[in-house]
């Protein structure tokens, strides 16, 4: 359809009065415009990080390397996939960092579906925290299944070289901070895997690498062949908390001794290790959304009755169960970091705030000894057990 000037070739007079009408409407459009975009400009705040951020936070070298974690890193495993607002997520990003967390943990397959939660994370880095890039250690990992067919999960280097460029791009980066072998796979050579992973440094495409859910024997050999390669493998990162403390065994003394950091990932047991189970299950809990990694048999009496004495000792120490659980685990100075994950801003605040208090009697530790034992929730133990 043409325009109405065109339409019109009647007299001077009228094509003047629709001409005129015509300004008249793009003024008053071009004008609401402008009126919206200076009231979307003040009503939409540009996120500014706090400028305290750095005050309450400490910060330990991840093993003998000269990266440094901040002592709570927040993980994207659930709640920042394509099923919640990006809004929402975009507030537990800032609230972190606000709060001096500067470790953010990806992995391909987070989500859902997978990938989601790369794509969102590298959408908010991208719109409101580039600025801020280098002040941040992003990582990324690839071992379980992303993709259908033999190439899209494992050990191999083609997956995950693969999986890196891919991850590089749902992110908008050009590099991860560290990138992981997510699992041990007994089925490629682990010098393929680690392999992969030199070759990823080389690349320029990650600047550290690390390894999850390694057992101690199988920790000991990458770090020796990593070394041998001249990529040093500068961060474990296994399941641990007060409900699943496998790492015990001999693995924390592996990552130790290669000289590592360890970030210890699931340290609230997925949320477990609070309050909120004590009187039944909150429908808008982990396990009332029932996500397939909580399975209904985690909460059982036997658990409960210990998160009740636990909850009893956190009381008495004038913090949350889910602060005293953190503290413990930070306890071991061989721990560089646990990898909270949160539903709320506020669950972030209040987890930082467990670094108030991280110090335990030996009385404390005793009394948390009797019920802090396992309790069936390492839904991740084929790894460590399949090396
Ligand atoms: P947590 O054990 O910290 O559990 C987090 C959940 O606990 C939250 O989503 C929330 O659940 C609840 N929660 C958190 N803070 C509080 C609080 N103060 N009070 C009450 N409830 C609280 O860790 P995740 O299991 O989420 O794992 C953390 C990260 O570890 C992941 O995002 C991922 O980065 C990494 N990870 C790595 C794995 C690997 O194989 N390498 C495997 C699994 C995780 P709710 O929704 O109920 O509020």
């Amino acid at each position: 359809m043409g325009s109405p000037v065109a339409a019109d070739r009647g007299s001077i007079p009228t094509r003047t009065f629709l001409l005129a009408t015509i300004w008249h409407r793009r003024k008053e459009t071009l004008g609401s415009q402008i009126s919206a975009s200076i009231a979307m400009g003040r009503g939409m705040s540009i996120y500014s990080p706090s400028s305290t951020r750095y005050d309450k936070m400490r910060y330990q070298h991840c093993g003998f390397s000269g990266l440094q974690l901040s002592a709570l890193s927040l993980g994207l495993w659930h709640n920042f996939g394509g099923v919640g607002p990006i809004e929402k997520q975009k507030e537990l990003i800032f609230t972190a960092f606000d709060q001096g967390i500067t470790h953010f943990d990806l992995a391909n397959n987070y989500g859902p579906p997978p990938g989601s939660a790369e794509e969102n994370f590298g959408t908010i880095l991208k719109d409101e925290l580039k600025s801020h890039r280098n002040e941040l250690v992003i990582s990324s990992k690839a071992g379980y299944l992303m993709w259908d067919g033999p190439y899209g999960r494992g050990g191999s280097r083609k997956y995950l070289l693969s999986s890196l460029d891919e991850s590089l791009q749902r992110m908008q980066l050009d590099y991860v901070d560290i990138f992981y072998s997510h699992r041990f796979d007994p089925n490629t050579p682990l010098e393929e895997t680690m392999g992969a992973l030199d070759s990823a440094v080389r690349q320029g495409k990650a600047l550290y690498v690390g390894i999850s859910s390694y057992s101690a024997k199988k920790t000991r050999e990458a770090a020796a062949i990593l070394k041998e390669l001249g990529t040093p493998c500068i961060i474990h990162q296994p399941s641990y908390s007060m409900l699943n403390r496998w790492i015990e065994g001999g693995t924390i003394d592996a990552i130790s001794e290669a000289g590592m950091g360890c970030i210890v990932f699931s340290p609230l047991a997925q949320g477990l290790l609070s309050n909120k189970y004590l009187n039944g299950v909150p429908q808008d809990s982990r396990a009332g959304k029932k996500t397939p990694s909580f399975r209904d048999d985690f909460i059982n009496e036997n658990t409960l009755d210990k998160i009740r004495g636990l909850d009893q000792i956190a009381q008495e120490r004038g913090q949350s169960l889910a602060q005293m659980a953190l503290a413990w685990c930070l306890r071991d100075e061989r721990i560089t970091t646990a990898l909270i994950g949160a539903s709320s801003s506020q669950q972030i605040i209040e987890n930082v705030a467990a670094l108030d208090n991280t110090e335990f009697s030996s009385d404390e530790l005793s009394r948390i000894d009797t019920l802090a034992t396992d309790s069936g929730i390492n839904i991740w133990a084929d790894s460590s057990e399949s090396g």
